[in-house]
């Protein structure tokens, strides 16, 4: 039995899990950095210790510390949450080597799908449907412009190891694919240390949907219907929703069916989202796994009425799932809008500052607001610059979309610069009202949201 747990992360996501925590009678234990110690996920822990200086690699990514900690703490289970170590297969399995419970996936699952060319490799194996490329081991240029040349343009270089749209050059002409190969493999060898590519089609209109899939450890698998990230930035999400609008006849239930045998496959655990792109002629294609609970996990918790950290931590407890396939319901309509302190008018650079008034919209059972900081608080540079994510539910979309366009209004910031006025012209565009939706979304409809 989980009775104590440790969460290695900060902000949103670590006050998300504490609050599941504390509802299940879980004692909980934050750590944080120099730069953390008044922070909300702090103060809301039971226990709290510090790991070091504000930069991750010196606190929140020295997994050492952490598990020496947790040890020390007599604590049973980490939660990593997302970003920083949840993706990490060396923490899960030092985790379980130091007989703590890892609250995710084990750590060859972890591993299977950290590659987004051997997890394409894998998929195919599985016989799920991959976005058309190469991914092969073969790394000379050559070898890599062939592929693309057979293959016609235009083409989408991707890191292998890659994460956050880095080291993703589209090439849209022969000629320019050295030059972008050498790009895509500095940024990807800068950022991961690793500079393996994969060469793929790229699909000019795509939206991107994702599967919520769930498994326990007996080997049984549901899927929480699919959530639509198409509405994006430099391959960046903006605004989530569930469930995806207009999905052709059938095609929930077959990209529910590819994403569990995508996660039978690799005899997955826990939460895991399996990304596909879908093509205006309903065809879709496997992209990535994330092994980890996802930012925009909300919009499916407000579409199920399930809370997705519970389940996790029922299933890190060796439980059966709480749910069959045929009890879990989609009822109504979310989304999800990331609040970020950044410049919309400047290229959208991240801002930094004190929020000297920070006042949330009144959340209520159809406005729910995650965010891990507190009026009076400081947006750094050492971290993720995301304020909060507002939620809205509503029995259809429309009325959904209505309550978010005043849901941002309502929400007050000052102190830094946010993106609040950007995601309003966005809920507000005819475009998004009439879900538009494409990955190209906000190229395509500038002139609506200026
Ligand atoms: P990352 O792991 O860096 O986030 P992903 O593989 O998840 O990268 O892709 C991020 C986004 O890039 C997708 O949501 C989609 O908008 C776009 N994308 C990825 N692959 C393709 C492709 N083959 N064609 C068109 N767009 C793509």
């Amino acid at each position: 039995m989980i009775k104590k747990l440790l969460i290695a992360n900060r902000g949103e996501i670590a006050c998300r899990v504490i609050k599941t925590a504390k509802q299940l009678g879980i004692q909980t234990v934050a750590v944080y950095s120099q730069a953390d110690c008044n922070a909300m996920h702090v103060n809301m822990a039971d226990e709290a210790v510090l790991l070091g200086p504000a930069p991750s690699k010196d606190s929140y990514l020295k997994y050492e510390a952490i598990i020496s900690h947790a040890k020390n703490l007599r604590v049973d289970a980490i939660h990593p949450g997302y970003g920083f170590l949840s993706e990490n297969a060396d923490f899960a399995q030092q985790c379980e080597a130091n007989n703590l419970v890892f609250v995710g996936p084990p750590a060859s699952a972890i591993q299977a799908m950290g590659s987004k060319s051997a997890a394409k490799r894998i998929m195919e194996e599985a016989g799920v449907p991959l976005v058309p490329g190469y991914h092969g081991d073969d790394q000379t240029p050559a070898t890599l412009k062939k592929a693309a040349d057979d293959m016609g343009y235009p083409v989408l270089l991707k890191a292998a190891a890659g994460g956050g749209g880095k080291g993703m050059r589209q090439i849209w002409h022969e000629d320019e694919f050295y030059p972008a190969l050498q790009a895509a493999k500095r940024e990807s060898m800068a950022s991961f240390g690793d500079d393996h590519m994969l060469v793929e089609k790229y699909l000019t209109r795509p939206r991107h949907v994702e599967i919520q899939v769930f498994c326990d450890t007996f080997g049984q698998g549901v899927y929480l219907f699919e959530r639509d990230c198409s509405v994006q930035r430099r391959h960046q999400k903006i605004i989530e929703e569930a469930p995806a609008p207009n999905m052709p006849e059938g095609v929930r239930e077959q990209m529910g069916e590819a994403a569990l045998k995508a996660a039978s496959a690799i005899h997955y655990v826990g939460a895991g989202t399996v990304e596909f792109l879908l093509d205006d002629d309903g065809a879709f294609y496997f992209m990535e796994m994330n092994t980890r609970l996802q930012v925009e996990h909300p919009v499916t918790e407000m579409i199920t009425g399930e809370d997705l950290v519970a389940w996790q931590l029922q299933v890190a407890d060796k439980k059966p799932l709480p749910k069959t396939q045929a009890e879990l319901k989609c009822q109504g309509h979310a989304f999800e809008a990331r609040i970020y302190a950044e410049d919309a008018d400047n290229d959208f650079l991240p801002s930094t500052g004190h929020l000297a008034l920070l006042k949330p919209p009144a959340t209520n059972a159809f406005i729910r607001v995650d965010t891990g900081v507190t009026q009076g608080d400081d947006v750094s540079v050492y971290y993720d610059p995301m304020i909060a994510k507002l939620v809205v539910w509503g029995e259809n979309r429309e009325l959904a979309l209505s309550r978010l366009y005043q849901a941002l209004g309502d929400y007050h910031i000052s102190g830094a610069t946010t993106n609040i006025p950007f995601l309003r012209k966005v809920a507000n565009s005819q475009a998004f009202k009439q879900a538009e939706l494409t990955t190209t979304f906000i190229e395509k409809f500038a002139d609506q949201l200026t």
